[in-house]
């Protein structure tokens, strides 16, 4: 990939001609705003005035033949593309840090259908999540993925970084509700995956583009299942210990009972991240399980057992009404005062493991980040948060509140010490953010052998490497 001044300077008039002036950006404002995702790093060198990459030049494409365009151009230039989204992503995967070609999809907003009998939505990579879950509320629908980013994120970018909503216990991640994808390859191509995700006509390359992060092509839209609006039930349960919780949820998943949300928060998470937000003085392990998407009956009697099967690992019921609470604030964790702001470090160290290598992990972040960085007031606020029949994940946030002169060095240091602690315990180094730049040095780490495979994939669809190169460890 060579990206030269003059390949640059070429390609903004080409992509003019081809999208319109307006839809094509080389003014410095325009620029600016495609600096920083919500990865620490990039907010860090962004406030720094040194951001960690900046386009040369942003289109906004309209429809999704002119994405594949957009690519085709960029490889007769041969210059580098970053697919953005809302750029909602903790990762760094959005960052352009060799400059280039932003493609912002945004452009792409429309909500092609909604198939009321076959329970799908189709719609265009651009869409935003909230405008979407209100188009299909008034339709007495919904898309059963409720990340807390809703708000920025877009249809593409749920997808492509493999994301998971707050009812994935139910439901499942992105990954479980999408039907299929269109998607614009770097060759100037637009290829629809095969219609149903069940079938037998060969590997499904659907799955190759979910959680792909703009490596191997863009998104340009998305089929995706959705369930009718259901009532909710709440409960909140108080348990002797994380050990205890655990094993009650895993029981009641594997008795088939499918309640949509379990929040359950450690002790210093029920403390520091729970009380603050749901106003309650609350301490040990507490949970918030929500029930949902049934017959009542069957709602009632999926709670019920949840519960009872909680009263046998010694857990105690809260008032119901904490958990709605939980339900009404629970974008408030994401915002000030809840949310910390520079110059404090923070990160989410979010891993899965199966329910027998999970106490390890839990440990390990325990004593690899909590016990490590104490010294230096960190801490350290962990919560499972998506569960699963075969296993959870925990979703750990730590924070120190002054970073200090060498603030980067230092979250950069807790990054490595939490991530390699965690794949020697046996767990997987995220569960639903994704990698980017972030979790990229570790690629080898968790897939050994496996990422040259990966390797080969890219190169035979992005054989020039202008497909977010840096990002994925690719
Ligand atoms: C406050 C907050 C809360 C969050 N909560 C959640 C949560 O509950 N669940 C969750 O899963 N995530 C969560 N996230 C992370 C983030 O919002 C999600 O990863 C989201 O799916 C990213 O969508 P986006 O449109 O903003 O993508 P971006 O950040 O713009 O992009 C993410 C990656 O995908 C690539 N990309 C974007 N669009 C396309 C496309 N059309 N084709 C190909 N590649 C593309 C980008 O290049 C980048 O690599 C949260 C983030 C914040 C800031």
């Amino acid at each position: 990939m060579k990206s030269s001044v003059t390949q640059l300077a070429e390609l903004a008039p080409a992509l003019a001609a081809l999208l319109g002036e307006d839809a094509v950006h080389t003014e410095d404002a325009q620029l600016d705003a495609y600096t920083a995702d919500t990865y620490w790093p990039a907010i860090h060198a962004r406030a720094a005035g040194v951001p960690l990459g900046r386009p040369d030049v942003v289109a906004v494409p309209r429809r999704e033949e002119d994405v594949a365009a957009v690519l085709r151009l960029a490889s007769e230039h041969e210059v580098p593309v970053v697919a953005w989204g809302g750029g909602s992503g903790t990762q760094g995967g959005a960052v352009p840090t060799g400059g280039g070609l932003v493609v912002d999809l945004r452009g792409l907003d429309t909500i092609i259908e909604i198939d009321d009998v076959s329970m799908t939505v189709t719609a265009q990579a651009g869409v935003n999540g909230d405008i979407l879950e209100r188009a299909l509320n008034e339709r007495g629908l919904m898309l059963p993925h409720y990340p807390a980013s809703s708000q920025w994120a877009t249809v593409g970018g749920y997808v492509s970084a493999r994301g998971s909503g707050v009812l994935s216990t139910r439901y499942g991640k992105i990954e479980d509700l999408i039907v299929g994808l269109r998607v614009a390859l770097p060759n100037g191509q637009l290829i629809d995956s095969v219609g149903v995700p069940r079938h037998a006509v060969g590997p499904d390359f659907t799955q190759l583009f979910v959680g792909a992060e703009g490596t191997l092509g863009i998104v340009t839209r998305a089929k995706l299942e959705v369930v009718p609006l259901p009532e909710r039930s709440f409960a909140a349960l108080h348990f002797p210990s994380v050990a205890a919780g655990v094993d009650a949820f895993r029981t009641a998943l594997a008795r088939g009972n499918r309640p949509s949300v379990i929040r359950m928060y450690d002790e210093e998470a029920t403390v520091r991240t729970l009380s603050p937000v749901v106003g309650e003085p609350l301490d040990g392990v507490c949970a918030i399980v929500v029930f949902e998407g049934g017959e009542p009956a069957v709602v009632a009697a999926e709670r019920t057992a949840t519960i009872e099967l909680a009263r046998l690992e010694g857990a105690r019921e809260l008032d119901p009404a904490l958990a709605e609470t939980w339900w009404n604030r629970r974008y408030d964790f994401y915002k000030p005062p809840h949310h910390p702001e520079l110059p404090a470090i923070w990160g989410t160290i979010d891993v899965v493991a199966s329910y027998r290598d999970i106490h390890a992990v839990h440990q390990a972040l325990k004593t690899a980040v909590r016990d490590r960085y104490a010294p230096q007031g960190l801490q350290l606020r962990m919560h499972f948060s998506h569960w699963y029949r075969w296993g959870t994940m925990i979703y750990a946030r730590f924070l120190i509140p002054d970073g200090g002169p060498d603030a980067l060095a230092l979250h950069d240091r807790i990054w490595n010490d939490g991530v390699t602690a965690v794949l020697a315990a046996g767990g997987v180094m995220n569960d639903h953010h994704g990698v980017g730049l972030k979790l990229a040095p570790f690629m080898h780490a968790q897939h050994g052998a496996g990422l040259e495979a990966l390797r080969s994939i890219k190169s035979a669809l992005d054989p020039l490497g202008i497909m977010n190169p840096g990002k994925l460890g690719l």
